[in-house]
């Protein structure tokens, strides 16, 4: 049995504040990244969390045993268990956040920030939402990918706002920075950090496209009924993960219906 993530110091620049909002889709809770290079009295945060008091003074708690201040916030992501308490640490730490949208000072793909030495770059991963970024923490060969990629399981496409074309992009991008050794080793929005990363962009791909399959055969038989769908496909998960597994129906059955019929 894999124990239970508990957050803490997964890299030399990288601690993880594990979020007190645990469930089938977030697992043991939303990941709060504190990022710094060492020795710096700086630091990055990615993905406040929820809208938690305890859980943004225990983040700060963490910034100030490092004798550092937060400069600058980042979001993965809109969704409310990554972004709602996005304003309220502002509030706190009089530092901006930046974002994809959402009202944020906009964050664009190849962006390159630096803090007090600390290097990350952007990319952009759309697919679980249009507005998924993952940050390259280039120093160490580190991707945060919020909720595109999982520490366990599989992740989902919030559709109508995600989409399993973009999705699948965004995936197969990530397993060429695998590929070339320009990430060995993820760490994401919710779960365990994730040290075999090209197993794992790949096992996604895969099971991507099994469940296509799936849900093309099942669609063929119950029509494009998301309902009869979900229950012919995804009969060996959990019922409280069943309301995602729509989404993800409804985004497949989008990006099948706009595939070339045969002979197209
Ligand atoms: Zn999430």
């Amino acid at each position: 049995m894999t124990p239970a993530w508990a957050g803490g110091e997964a890299t030399p620049r990288a601690t993880c504040v594990l979020a007190p909002n645990p469930g089938a889709m977030t697992l043991e809770g939303t990941n709060t990244w504190v990022l710094m290079e060492p020795g710096s009295a700086q630091c990055v945060v990615v993905d406040p969390g929820p809208l938690d008091e305890r859980h943004l003074e225990r983040v700060l708690e963490v910034v100030a045993l490092r004798g550092a201040r937060v400069c600058l916030t980042l979001l993965t992501h809109g969704h409310l268990d990554h972004a709602a308490s996005a304003g309220r640490f502002a509030e706190l730490t009089g530092a901006p956040v930046r974002a994809l949208g959402t009202g944020h000072d906009d964050l664009g793909d190849g962006d390159h920030l630096r803090v007090e030495g600390l290097e990350l770059a952007v990319v952009a991963t759309p697919g679980h939402t249009g507005d998924s970024l993952s940050f390259l923490l280039p120093a160490e060969n580190v991707l945060l990918t919020g909720d595109t990629i999982l520490g366990r399981g599989t992740a989902m496409v919030a559709w109508p706002d995600g989409e399993l074309s973009a999705y699948l992009l965004s995936l197969q991008r990530i397993e060429v920075m695998t590929g070339s050794g320009e990430v060995t080793q993820i760490l994401p929005g919710h779960g365990p950090t994730v040290s075999d990363p090209a197993r794992v962009v790949r096992y996604y791909r895969e099971h991507r496209m099994d469940r296509l399959a799936q849900v093309r055969a099942a669609a063929a038989v119950t029509g494009a009924d998301a309902d009869a769908v979900v229950e012919t496909v995804y009969i060996d998960v959990p019922r409280a993960l069943w309301p995602a597994a729509r989404l993800s129906v409804l985004a497949q059955l989008a990006y099948l219906a706009a595939e070339p019929g045969p002979g197209q």
